[in-house]
């Protein structure tokens, strides 16, 4: 920046000699010793026009350089402020995310910053040329005429002041255009991706009429936007002729009465436009400033954000298998809702622990407080003795391998889905092959034409739920964890397939401890602990063969599920 200032010093010297150069000549042409000869005069005027374009050169050149230092400056710090906060919403939680939408996050970093960047770059940059041509154009003024300074200098405040009026209608209505804008991307970008259920339901000429509406409204804004546009060069062009009036109308006077040579009312005429565009970005930088200070407020709200789980303890861990919840609740924030109420369970090194509960008991709620999504309101976790708070969280996340209840796939290869869960840098094909034989997926990859290179996604193929859990299972296993969790992931699997899963699990050697949330009994027969959950609390606990001999909830639930079975059976 500060070579950026240096350079729009001589930038602006030699801007300035211009039209003090001009000032010369012109007064030389008119003295008795000016040659008359053709010859004589073509020299000068060659000599002249080189020199002239000589300055010229050399004010192109350091505005060259000013422009590569002072923009490039900006540009980079862009490019470090958006690392920072994306930097930051990494390191954010869960509770975070629940309170901004995906559209505010997008914005911070995006509108926000190129509105800050655009006052670091050129709303700096007129400002300073603003102050150091100022101060040479005025200097040469007053030396040349005091009285006529004053007087052309009168309407440029006052250009000032209506540029001003005009950018920030300007930046209201090109804000309003914008906003129509993301509503129509929006409205597109769901009719799309919802195509099938739009045609489905037969809704085409609805949808027709809302986006008509929309661009309607669009058409709008953007005439209004036009329009004022419009008004910004003629607004200058009007204050620089008023400027240009007052020099020659004042200046002509005062040559009348030889106070003023013609070559001085040029130069003055030359100076008033070069001090034209200055002027009228003060206008502009305003409201560019203004603007910037709103949005890199905006970017400080969420800088400020203090996330509530961090990593304390940096000291390597490993995890032995060992779990402990004691009297753990948990409120979310948003909704009030105690979605876990004065839990507790305790699970040993290669035990299989199950969660067997209504939906909305909380069986995810806990899942997310093992993994320290976020921490509980009452109680303590430990894990291997300790205080999960007091852990190494990332090391104890790296070797967990956990298969969520809404599944969400990339926009890739089924093979970059699936190495996404690993923490090693290559994986063979042979060893996707045998994962996804595990999570009983292989044979439907086979049957892709492009095997573990089909593309998912939009342009993609759909996988079917079941596909989709199998393929989230296959990611969790390729971690080699040694805590396995699994929230309900079998839920659109049939039967079978899920014995089979299960029982390839059970063989997994790295697995030490794993945990099995289901709403179905027959995925959890076979673990060694199962609690039931009601509204958020262990209202159960045993083994399946305890549970069923108790006679409650849980032998109401098992006798409830075999007879839908025989039901689809018979
Ligand atoms: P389950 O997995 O057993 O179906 P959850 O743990 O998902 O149950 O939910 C337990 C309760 O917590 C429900 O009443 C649910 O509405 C509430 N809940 C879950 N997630 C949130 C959230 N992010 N914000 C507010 N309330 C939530
Ligand atoms: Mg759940």
């Amino acid at each position: 920046m500060l070579l950026g200032i240096i350079f729009m010093i001589i930038s602006n010297y030699f801007g300035v000699q211009m039209p003090i150069f001009v000032k010369t000549t012109i007064d030389s042409l008119f003295e008795a010793s000016t040659p008359k000869n053709f010859n004589e005069v073509l020299m000068m005027m060659l000599k002249i026009g080189g020199i002239y374009m000589l300055l010229a050169f050399f004010k192109g050149l350091f505005l060259f350089l000013l422009r590569q230092s002072i923009i490039i400056m900006s540009r980079l710090i862009e490019f470090d402020l958006k690392n920072e906060i994306y930097n930051q919403y990494q390191k954010l939680d869960y509770s975070f995310f629940k309170k901004n939408s995906t559209g505010d996050l997008m914005n911070r970093i995006s509108e926000d910053v190129t509105q800050v960047r655009m006052y670091l770059g050129p709303g700096v940059m007129y400002t300073i040329n603003l102050v150091i041509l100022f101060t040479l154009i005025i200097t040469q003024m007053i030396q040349i005429n005091g009285t006529l300074t004053l007087f052309v200098l009168l309407p440029l405040p006052l250009m000032s002041f209506l540029i001003y009026k005009v950018s920030s209608r300007m930046n209201k209505a090109s804000h309003s255009v914008q906003e129509e804008q993301s509503r129509i991307s929006t409205l597109i970008q769901e009719t799309f991706s919802g195509i099938r259920v739009v045609k489905a339901y037969s809704r085409e000429k609805e949808i027709k009429q809302k986006f008509n509406e929309s661009i309607e409204e669009y058409k709008k804004r953007k005439m209004k936007l036009v329009y004022i546009n419009a008004l910004f060069m003629p607004t200058i062009t009007f204050l620089i002729g008023l400027s240009t009036l007052l020099c020659i109308y004042i200046g002509g006077l005062m040559t009348y009465k030889n106070e003023l040579t013609l070559g001085e009312i040029v130069a003055f005429i030359f100076f008033v436009n070069n001090l034209t565009w200055p002027f009228a970005s003060v206008g502009w930088v305003t409201s560019i400033i203004q603007r910037a200070a709103a949005s890199q407020e905006r970017i400080n709200d969420f800088m400020r954000e203090v996330p509530s789980v961090t990593n304390t303890n940096e000291t390597p861990f490993t995890f032995q298998g060992e779990i402990e919840f004691k009297n753990v609740s948990y409120t979310y924030p948003n909704s009030g809702i105690t979605a876990v109420k004065n839990l507790s369970f305790k699970i040993n090194k290669n035990e299989s622990f199950a969660i067997v509960g209504n939906t909305g008991s909380g069986k995810s709620t806990v899942l997310n407080l093992l993994m320290r999504q976020f921490d509980p309101s009452q109680g303590q976790i430990f894990i291997d003795s300790q205080n999960i708070k007091d852990i190494n969280i990332h090391d104890f996340r790296k070797q967990t391998g956990v298969i969520p209840q809404d599944i969400f796939l990339f926009s890739d290869s089924i093979g970059n889905n699936i190495k996404f869960g690993s923490n090693a840098q290559n994986i063979s094909e042979k060893e996707l092959i045998e994962i996804t034989k595990k999570a009983h997926v292989y044979h439907n990859i086979e049957a892709f034409p492009d095997k573990f290179d089909t593309l998912l996604g939009e342009r993609g193929v759909n996988l079917s739920g079941g596909q989709k859990q199998r393929v989230s299972i296959a990611r969790a296993l390729i971690r080699k964890p040694s805590l396995l969790i699994m929230d309900d992931c079998l839920s659109a699997v049939d039967t079978e397939t899920e014995e089979i899963i299960l029982k390839n699990l059970k063989k997994d050697q790295n697995v030490h401890t794993s945990v099995i949330v289901s709403h179905r009994i027959s995925s959890l027969r076979n673990a060694d602990k199962v609690i039931v959950l009601e509204d958020g609390t262990n209202f159960e606990a045993g083994t399946h063969e305890e549970l069923l001999e108790k006679k409650g909830i849980y032998y109401e639930m098992y006798q409830k599920q075999l007879a839908e079975k025989e039901e689809v059976t018979k």
